[in-house]
């Protein structure tokens, strides 16, 4: 997933970023609503985080802000334990989910995922693409029942792929999903390799050239296998 955070508490802010890295996403985070604000527009992202308690312009305000312009990016809320008129508050205004303060990372990682089953209509815990299965929790991948060994950004890149099953994506929507603002470009071939190795270790038709577009899931059928 690419998510947007959005907390003025650096610490926080830092550990939130950094543990959910860790879980395999890609996070930008932002110490205040002005920054999100001036990246929403070109950026896309799965899942917003945003902390109420903002410095200048509270989160709330940046929210019912954001709703009104037709944002319609899941946003999960962070507050502070005993403040369920604002918990309240901000579902009115737009917030999908909330998460009270201490926040584990696990839990806000699971609450994201169950955020964008709901909001994409997936119900299903798995994903399943003809002989491919993929867990987004657990970031395990099996082909034809056999678990698959991939590094995060190739998971990564596999999951955009089995979020957009029927669309083309071009090598720069890709690559907005795989990388965060904090790391400067990537290398100009970096994409190529990663699905050089999706092809390689998986099945060469896991994924579809389109050539001078970008590129598309495959079939999910295994290669060479007499029908
Ligand atoms: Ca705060």
């Amino acid at each position: 997933m690419r998510l947007a955070v959005v907390e003025d508490d650096p610490a926080l802010g830092e550990a939130l970023a950094d543990g959910l890295r860790q879980l395999g996403h890609v996070v930008d985070w932002w110490p205040d609503g002005q920054k999100a604000d001036a990246v929403l527009n070109d950026t896309t992202y799965d899942a917003m985080v945003l902390d109420l308690g903002l410095p200048k312009t509270d989160g709330m305000t940046w929210l019912r802000l954001w709703r009104q312009r037709g944002l319609s990016l899941p946003v999960l809320i962070l507050t502070a334990r005993d403040a369920v008129e604002q918990r309240i508050e901000g579902l009115d205004a737009g917030a999908d989910d909330y998460l009270l303060k201490p926040i584990a990372t696990a839990e806000l990682s699971a609450r994201l995922r169950a955020m964008l089953r709901r909001t994409t209509g997936r119900a299903q815990a798995q994903w399943v693409h003809g002989a491919l299965s993929y867990d987004p929790a657990s970031r395990q991948v099996h082909w034809q029942g056999v678990a698959i060994d991939l590094t995060g950004r190739e998971t990564a890149l596999l999951e955009v792929l089995l979020k957009h099953p029927q669309k083309v994506l071009s090598k720069s929507q890709l690559q907005e999903q795989l990388y965060d603002w904090s790391g400067g470009e990537p290398e100009s071939n970096a994409l190529e390799v990663h699905i050089h190795h999706l092809r390689r270790k998986i099945d060469p038709s896991i994924v579809r050239t389109i050539r001078g577009v970008g590129y598309a899931l495959g079939s999910g059928q295994p290669t060479g296998v007499d029908p």
